[in-house]
């Protein structure tokens, strides 16, 4: 017997914490029970255990933590990785209709393109590609609205798909999800009657801090901001039963107004509030401070209690089984002018597109296509590394954008530690993280 490459150990509140990546399961020891593990170990005599703790060396064997000398580990994680980023049952589509927007955030990374939509042509194109899809055998399908801002021109680009998916999923017996990428400010009563009608099933809606900062961000004119009339559809969307996914766009300086957008949440009817997840996230330009961090974790919790959903990066780190859609050979995000392209986090300009849709509604794939979905395990520190199934060196994009070895931790291994001891105090706080 051996012990797993993927386990992690820390003292915490006088035991000892045991995970084990893959297994992805705590197990608490008392350091009498911890020291007996330790010194077979250091040993190399871990079968003995057995001999004076059996029910100890059940457990270790139970949660993955020893193993037998024959497992090969990595293959275990490469066959999990192709379990899910290889699955022909499902199909996950994102279309950009436009990349044009009604507010111009200042971290924005997509240039907007003033009257970008799709046309008659390209909108011809993607039912047929979603009629070629929907009739290959997949039992679910997934459309993700994306952007610019999805809901610009929504009749004539949005409206038409909407009705045409859900027509051709019903048919054949597809299960679908729909979704949004919003700014939310667009959202009327006339469009939750088509939401409702046409299956779609969620959104994700941001706001930049409590209502002054937010409306610095994002606002109509000058003196006119976007904050309530954002929140005011929020609450009207979990009322009528979809899932809003509210991400709180965070500077460390601006985490404390966070504790105003929990008061102004709290007017949201309690039935309605397991339809709201609260997702921190970081502004990805700003700092990253353990301080910071800290504060999330308490926010999360505080939310948590009151009957919300929350989640953060903080918490999220499981590249494999939560892969990126991006990483997944069954997925394709469709740009307003038939430009096809994978990550939604990079520009959409015409030479990163991986692909093209064709006129019979075939997608042309280039070599970046192929590139990207080769792109794991090439990364060597990552095969020795014990956060393999849960990190696997991010997603495929950050692994296509490193030309050398690298690792998201900086090789410290007390930050990989640490996300380990995050992911404990979390579900020792019952957060649920979905
Ligand atoms: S940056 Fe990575 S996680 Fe983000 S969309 Fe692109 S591939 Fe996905
Ligand atoms: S990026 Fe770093 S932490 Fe992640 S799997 Fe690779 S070596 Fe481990």
């Amino acid at each position: 017997m051996k012990n797993s490459q993927f386990n992690t150990s820390f003292y915490y509140n006088n035991k000892w914490v045991l995970y084990n990546s893959l297994n992805n399961n705590f197990i608490l020891l008392e350091p009498m029970v911890y020291e007996l593990y330790e010194a077979a170990s250091n040993e190399n005599k871990l079968p003995e255990i057995a001999n004076y703790h059996e029910e100890l060396y059940d457990i270790l064997i139970e949660n993955g933590l020893i193993i037998k000398n024959n497992i090969d580990e990595v293959q275990l994680v490469k066959d999990l990785r192709d379990k899910i980023d290889l699955n022909e049952d499902h199909y996950h589509l994102t279309i950009n209709p436009t990349m044009n927007c009604n507010f111009k955030c200042w971290y924005c990374y997509e240039s907007h393109i003033k009257n970008s939509k799709l046309d008659d042509v390209n909108l011809k194109r993607i039912t047929s590609f979603i009629d070629q899809k929907t009739s290959s055998g997949i039992k679910a399908f997934t459309v993700s609205w994306f952007g610019g801002e999805p809901l610009l021109y929504y009749k004539k680009n949005v409206l038409p798909i909407l009705k045409y998916t859900h027509e051709k999923c019903k048919e054949r017996d597809i299960k679908l999800s729909c979704t949004f990428t919003t700014n939310g400010y667009l959202i009327n009563e006339e469009m939750i009657k088509d939401f409702k009608r046409y299956g779609v099933s969620g959104f994700q809606i941001t706001l930049d801090g409590n209502e002054e900062e937010h409306n610095k961000v994002r606002y109509v004119h000058k003196n006119k901001g976007s904050y309530t009339e954002i929140l005011a559809n929020i609450f009207k969307l979990c009322e009528s039963g979809f899932h809003v996914s509210l991400r709180i766009n965070y500077t460390k300086d601006k985490l404390d107004t966070v504790h105003d957008i929990y008061n102004d949440v709290l007017l949201l009817k309690t039935s309605a509030r397991k339809n709201m997840k609260i997702d921190f996230q970081r502004v990805w330009q700003t700092e990253d401070t353990q301080e910071s961090r800290d504060k999330v974790l308490s926010l999360m919790s505080k939310f948590s209690t009151e009957g919300f959903k929350v989640s953060s990066v903080i918490s999220n780190v499981d590249y494999v089984r939560n892969s990126c859609y991006a990483d997944k050979k069954n997925h394709a995000t469709i740009n307003y002018d038939g430009n096809v392209f994978k990550c939604t986090a990079r520009d959409f300009e015409g030479k990163n597109r991986e692909g093209v849709l064709k006129s019979n509604g075939n997608i042309e794939w280039n070599q970046k296509y192929y590139d990207r979905l080769d792109a794991k395990f090439k990364n060597k520190p990552c095969l020795s590394c014990r956060l393999l199934p849960i990190c696997n060196g991010g997603c495929s994009q950050q692994a296509l954008e490193h030309s050398k070895e690298y690792c998201m931790y900086d090789f410290d291994e007390e930050r990989k530690t640490e996300v380990i001891r995050n992911k404990f105090i979390l579900m020792l706080n019952n957060i649920e993280v979905d």
